[in-house]
């Protein structure tokens, strides 16, 4: 009898044990973020859900506790109050022990064996003694988990509130803007670019009210220096956005500028890695949505997610790993609803939105009823199921923007609205030997879609030739919103490239050029020994890696692939001269401060 008054205790215990952990999980967190300053956007960062982790791993170990309470109550026999104790405490060691980076699982499990063995010995021992301390420190821990999650809730709404109250009047005649880009969409995969497969055949109708670049290139392979440009207009090598450092205050943004002008800012964000709050990309927007609610709070949780989907998922089936990634994952269906609820309560006042879609970042998410759209036709090399998984991704995503669209164009919100549709940077599928994004600076990786559309001003259908560069984004922004002023975005508006079209011969291509810093802890990327440069430049894509030093030379009108180094033909020697003038002592003494960091 004895014996299962004890096991009664079971739930209330691990509850206990969640809350512990939770908050020792917490405590650690912040410490580690004191170490970086308050400012890496590496995995360290502070998640919103790091906050509820008190809150979600009670719930989860005091679920865990009736369960064993249940089991005991059925098989009083077999389930003691020790083995209750033992794989409570087990669970609390393996949460703590993951905390340290770098452990390796089969340690992890036997220190927390090890450790659970004696603790739950004690336990045992004392049972009374345990039974009073739970008691005396349960009411606190339940007092600290509901005031950090309250904070982490509250804290977003009430600065939305306030500074939408301190906005100053907005002109009745400023558009509205939406931007939106599709995180890891690479040109070369949507049919509205040329691409055999029907992958984007919504975008392909957008295009026809919009102009359509053909060749525009981003400025870095990874998401955060390229939504840094996107917001500034400055290149990546200008900005502090870095591997482990986030976006500073040293140049003005989009929204600061917009919400400035009395409008309302809002950006909602799939990509929680390298767009999240903590990466500084927020700053101007009154809203900025970057979490999933309780599905992402949970799903975002140390222990349901980053154990889940990187222990666990390593030695598990891509299929259960694309389980666990949905659990966090901010789908475009869900991206969508925050951003059209957010639209619908918003006042008389023009908005500026940043949308962020991440369905096609790996890995790539969709529905199974995707799944057999793109089955490989392709047979045979390496790869190619991750392309097919990820036009699956496209196509999806493609067909959430119809949506998007259908809904916006019934209270006819599109009419005064700027809309621009791009992505932050492609993906690689074993091109040149490498995959993924962050890398290289091929094609692959720098081409992406460019739509431009703002009825009445831009013209309807049109596709621009030319090689530009997103670089020139912001200030098309401010020009097309009407907004001229001391603050105006470094690079020119795009608007160069459909007005006039009139006159015969338009300004000379202008260099274009990307970079990537020296990458962290990736041996196998092509940046690993240092920074990469490249330019385009009359009909030449030509990229130094100063890490490894070497250069490479592509045919950037006939070979969109990047299959045939030219830089040893005579057109390559006679063009070399000015591309290493181009990437001159600025570029150089920039990649050597990068190398000797
Ligand atoms: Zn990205």
């Amino acid at each position: 009898m004895r014996e299962f008054r004890s096991q009664a205790l079971a739930p209330l215990l691990g509850l206990w044990c969640g809350l512990l952990t939770g908050t020792i999980a917490l405590i650690v967190q912040f410490g580690l973020l004191g170490i970086a300053h308050l400012t890496s956007p590496s995995p360290l960062g502070l998640e919103v859900g790091w906050l509820n982790a008190p809150l979600i791993d009670g719930a989860f170990f005091g679920g865990v506790g009736f369960m064993l309470y249940f089991a005991a109550s059925r098989l009083r026999w077999l389930v003691s109050f020790r083995t209750v104790a033992f794989t409570l405490c087990f669970l609390v060691f393996v949460s703590l022990l993951f905390l340290i980076p770098g452990i390796a699982e089969y340690s992890v499990v036997l220190l927390a064996g090890g450790a659970a063995f004696q603790a739950s010995r004690a336990m045992t021992t004392h049972q009374a003694a345990l039974a009073r301390v739970c008691r005396l420190t349960l009411p606190w821990l339940l007092v600290m988990a509901i005031g950090s999650a309250t904070w982490n809730v509250g804290g977003p709404w009430v600065a939305e509130v306030t500074g939408r109250r301190a906005l100053p009047a907005a002109s009745t005649q400023a558009p509205n803007v939406l931007l939106i880009v599709l995180d890891t969409v690479r040109a070369q995969s949507l049919s509205a670019y040329g691409y055999e497969e029907p992958t984007t055949p919504w975008l392909e109708r957008f295009a026809k009210n919009a102009v359509l670049f053909e060749h525009a290139l981003s400025t870095s392979p990874w998401t955060l220096p390229a939504h840094g440009t996107l917001f500034t207009g400055r290149m990546p090598r200008e900005l502090s956005t870095d591997w482990e450092s986030a976006l500073d205050g040293a140049y003005p943004t989009l929204a600061e500028l917009f919400a400035a002008r009395g409008y309302v800012t809002g950006g909602f964000v799939a990509n929680y890695d390298y767009a999240s709050t903590r990466t500084g990309l927020d700053r101007g927007f009154l809203r900025y949505d970057d979490h999933t609610g309780l599905k992402g709070v949970f799903g975002h949780t140390y222990d349901s997610r980053t154990r889940t989907s990187s222990s666990f998922g390593r030695i598990g089936t891509a299929r259960m790993r694309r389980i666990l990634d949905a659990w966090s994952r901010k789908d475009a269906p869900y991206l969508n609803r925050e951003f059209l609820n957010w639209l619908a309560h918003h006042d008389e006042r023009p908005a500026f939105a940043f949308l962020n879609y991440y369905d096609a970042h790996s890995p790539y998410s969709y529905p199974d009823s995707y799944d057999a759209k793109f089955r490989s036709k392709r047979t045979g090399a390496r790869g190619e199921d991750r392309l097919d998984a990820y036009e699956a991704s496209i196509a999806f995503l493609d067909d959430q923007l119809r949506d998007l669209f259908q809904q916006l164009d019934r209270p006819d919100a599109l009419r005064n609205t700027v809309v621009i549709i791009t992505s932050d940077h492609g993906e690689q599928f074993g091109e040149h030997g490498v995959a993924r994004h962050g890398n290289s600076l091929y094609r692959q990786v720098l081409e992406v879609p460019l739509l431009v559309a703002f009825p009445g001003v831009v013209p309807a259908g049109e596709r621009v030739g030319e090689a530009v560069s997103l670089r020139d984004v912001a200030a098309t922004v401010l020009d097309l919103a009407g907004i001229d002023s001391a603050e105006k975005m470094p690079g020119q508006s795009l608007r160069r490239y459909w007005a006039d079209r009139a006159v015969e011969r338009r300004e000379p291509l202008e260099p274009i050029f990307s970079e990537v810093s020296a990458a962290i802890r990736q041996p196998q990327w092509l940046n690993s020994n240092g920074p990469m440069v490249s330019v385009v430049e009359n009909g030449l894509h030509y990229i130094k890696n100063f890490g490894r030093n070497k250069e490479e030379m592509y045919d950037f009108l006939n070979d969109p692939a990047e299959t045939r180094n030219v830089i040893d033909a005579p057109r390559g020697q006679s063009r070399l001269p000015h591309f290493r003038s181009r990437i001159g002592p600025d570029a150089i003494a920039g990649a050597l401060q990068e190398v000797s960091r």
